[in-house]
């Protein structure tokens, strides 16, 4: 399996391209790309490499996260995916951009809710989901058990956490996320690939991360 990071849209958020090199079957983690630039960029790098999108996936409905959907969906017409927790805002992606000054093109539909317990078949492995509300309600981090990587949204960041502050988030709820959904469950050699700045890892972070102590 390869992961492949674009870091996009005024918001530097990662978005991540998570495939299977023998069978070419791919998914789309947070399609945030705004400018033509970046869509571009993302389109030559699944031909040059025979990626088929399978999946796109948003690891929670902020606006950084969700507004390309339009055109990842449109361009690749492979299903997005959402925790229905974060409908609300998903659904108002185009106000949120207001707030920022970022033109937001109409979100298409939803196909379908993610529900812990789901999973996505690539190749041979499987990218399963666990619910991670804090940062926002819907917050989902994507994990392949055989890969040991974690795709961890803005749940958690190298040395930080993420933002409570915004509509649906709350901090308690963030931080037991983060200790009983990623820290238990998980050894701390998996890797965490976050929704903003470099990838870490569990142990690094359980050991060195200020808010956890
Ligand atoms: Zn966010």
């Amino acid at each position: 399996m390869k992961i492949k990071t674009f870091p996009v849209n005024p918001f530097q958020m990662n978005s991540y391209v998570y495939y299977c090199e023998n069978t070419g079957e791919g998914m789309i983690i947070d399609p945030g790309y705004y400018t033509k630039y970046e869509q571009d960029e993302l389109t030559e790098y699944l031909n040059e490499h025979n990626i088929k999108i399978k999946y796109i996936v948003n690891t929670h409905g902020h606006i950084d996260h969700v507004l390309g959907n339009a055109f990842a969906v449109e361009q690749f017409q492979a299903p997005n995916f959402i925790h229905e927790d974060d409908l609300f805002l998903y659904n108002r992606a185009e106000h949120q951009g207001l707030l920022y000054g970022i033109q937001v093109t109409k979100m298409p539909p939803v196909s379908g809710f993610i529900t812990p317990g789901d999973s996505f078949a690539l190749g041979n492995n499987k990218v399963e989901i666990v619910h991670t509300p804090g940062h926002s309600p819907g917050g989902i981090c994507l994990y392949d058990r055989a890969e040991k990587v974690i795709f961890c949204g803005d749940t958690i960041f190298r040395l930080s956490i993420g933002r409570t502050d915004l509509p649906g988030g709350d901090y308690d709820t963030l931080l037991n996320s983060i200790r009983t959904k990623l820290f238990n469950p998980f050894d701390d050699d998996y890797a965490l690939f976050p929704g903003h700045m470099e990838s870490t890892t569990v142990g690094y972070e359980k050991a060195n991360n200020p808010f956890l102590k």
